[in-house]
Formats: C-alpha cells, structure tokens, sequence
C-alpha cells in the first residue's frame, strides 16, 4: 500500500497496469469485447490508424471520493464526445452505454491503482478507438479496435500551483470547419513541432488564435481558456473550432448555478485579453491552471490577478470538492464504478 505522499509524487506518464478492455469492429458490427493483459497492439501494417491517422481518443480519472466510493467525473459526457468523434472521422460509433460498462470493468480490474481520497493522484483512463484494417486509397477502413487502458497519475502540480506563461503560436491548430472541435490524434501531431518550441523558449504552453482572421483566442493544445473580469464575470471564448472541454462546461454550470456568477460565451479578441483581471486554462488533467502571462511576439499580456488568481482559484476548489464528495454534485454528475 503506497502513502498518499507517493501517490501524489507520480507523474502524469504512462505506466502499465495489468488489465484493459478491447472491442472489434469487423463485418459491420462490435463484438462483445472483454479484458485482456494484452498491452501490445498488433496491426496491419497499411492499417488506417498508421496511414491517415484514422483515430480518436478521450480521457478521464477514476479516483476515491469522501464516502470512500471509486468514482468518475461525468463519463457520460466522455462517452457522448468520443461517439461525436467517431463521426466526424467515418468510424463506426462505439455504443454509449458499453462505453460506460467498459469503464467500470476496467476500473474494477485496477482497483489497487485507484488512488485513496486525500491524495490528489488518480487512475486516468485512456480511450481509444483506431481504424486496423488495411486501407492503402483513402477510405474508411473496414475493421477497428476500442480499447480503455488506464495508469495511475500523480498530483497534477507537484510543486503547488505555479501560474503558466503562454505564447501566442505562429501555427494554428484548427481549420475552419475541420476537425478543431474534434478529439483526433491528428490535431496533437499537428501541434507537436509547436510545442517543442515553445518549450525551448521558455513558455509552458502555445495559445492558438482562430486561423481564419488571427484576431480572436481558441485555445491551447490540450486545454480550454477562460477569462475573469475586473468585476467577477465569467467569459470563455465560443468558437466551432474549439474541441468541447468536459471541464470548461461544469465550469460554466458552476459558476452560474454555485457561485452566482454571470457567465458569457462569446468571441474573445486577443486585443481586449489584457482588460481581464485573471485567465486560466482548463481541462481533465489540471481542472484550472493560472495563467500569468500571454506573450505575443515579445508584448506581453499580465493579468493583474494572475499571481493568486482567486476566483478562478474558488471555481477549482468548488468543482474538485464535488469531485471528490465533499460538496453536494449536480444529478448525474458523479458515476460510482462498483
Ligand atoms: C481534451 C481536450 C481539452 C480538455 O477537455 P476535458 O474534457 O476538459 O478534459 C481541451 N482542448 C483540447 C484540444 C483537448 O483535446
């Protein structure tokens, strides 16, 4: 039995743990699937997933709450996306309601890599659904794999909270009316190159404007934004290219329905990004990060409140607290795995 403190000292890397589940598609239809040990994958060698990157993804955590349950947060909606996904790239949609099961299953399999309430690690879940069948036109493959692995992650913020810098990409990520909305592999391999450079400036993150005018804010690689105003409002940017974080909107509900405040999604100008008093990046891996700063070829934005960040800091303390069962969660909000 590890202690919370080396819970907590995990990094978010991939670790393997004895169980996952794996459907097929063949012939029209999804088998049944089950559990394996299996963590290989071995495909075709022309299998679409390898050619043209047919292939999506999700993620969410398995963790303790107060009442000593193992729960999920919201896996319904994971489920919802991945199908919506599914869609958008011409593979065959993995049932919802099988989905869900194959979380528990999987959940149950791992258990004793569930981490114990107080610690902030947590088992994270991985599903994937990839095109194995032979393609060599392009064309939707016949044949796909669905599969839930999952890996015990640490606390996000090993070191506490430390808020972010941002540079704005020289890149974008997201075509208009493409897949930016979309949970693909190909939007990450897109933003890779970005990435590496943005790291070895000395930034945490690239922020992506919206490709078609360059003016208004999206998103970063993996997570949401959002703002706050110098009088407490809650604005987070709309756009049909952002991918819709899970996160960002039991945010919105939190804030409106919880905290009482008033919350807009609309737009947002990269020019009136410096008139917020906060901003924050949000998503499963970190609920909200800080953000201090957004540079933007060397004019830098600093959020006055960036620092200590109090109503986002009140945002993230609500969410983890339902989270987690402390405080009272919406209907359906919490999904108990056994
Ligand atoms: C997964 C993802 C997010 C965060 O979504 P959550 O459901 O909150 O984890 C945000 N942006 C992009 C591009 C993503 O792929």
């Amino acid at each position: 039995m590890k202690s919370t403190e080396e819970w907590n000292r995990l990094t978010f890397s991939y670790s393997r743990t004895p169980l996952r589940f794996v459907a097929h598609y063949a012939n029209g239809r999804w088998d049944e699937g089950g559990l394996t040990e299996k963590s290989e994958v071995v495909i075709n060698e022309s299998a679409g997933v390898l050619q043209y990157a047919q292939t999506c993804f999700e993620g969410l955590k398995a963790y303790t709450a107060k009442d000593g349950r193992i729960v999920c947060f919201r896996p319904d909606l994971n489920a919802r996306r991945l199908a919506d996904s599914a869609r958008a790239l011409e593979i065959p949609v993995f049932p919802e309601d099988k989905f869900l099961e194959a979380v528990k299953k999987v959940v149950a399999a791992n258990r004793e890599f569930v981490p114990p309430y107080g610690s902030e690690a947590s088992l994270y879940l991985r599903p994937t659904l990839f095109a194995t069948g032979p393609v060599l036109g392009v064309k939707p493959a016949a044949e796909y794999e669905f599969r839930i692995f999952c890996s015990p992650v640490g606390a996000y913020f090993q070191n506490g909270i430390h808020p972010l810098t941002l540079k704005v990409a020289d890149s974008d990520r997201a075509a208009p009316h493409g897949t930016g909305h979309v949970k693909a592999g190909l939007n990450y391999a897109m933003s890779m190159r970005a990435g590496v450079q943005a790291h070895a400036a000395g930034f945490d993150e690239n922020l992506y404007l919206d490709s078609a005018t360059r003016t208004f804010v999206e998103e970063t690689g993996g997570a949401n934004v959002i703002f706050i105003t110098k009088d407490g409002k809650f604005v987070t940017p709309h756009s049909t290219t952002i991918l819709p974080s899970i996160t960002r909107r039991s945010l919105e509900y939190v804030a409106e329905h919880l905290l009482g405040m008033s919350v807009e999604e609309r737009p947002v100008r990269l020019s009136e990004a410096a008139d917020f008093a906060e901003c924050g990046l949000c998503g499963t891996a970190a609920v909200i990060s800080p953000v201090l700063k957004i540079n933007d070829h060397g004019k830098e934005i600093v959020f006055p409140d960036g620092e200590t960040s109090p109503v986002l800091m009140k945002l993230r303390e609500t969410l983890t607290g339902i989270q987690r069962g402390e405080t009272e969660a919406p209907e359906g909000w919490i999904f108990p795995v056994e």
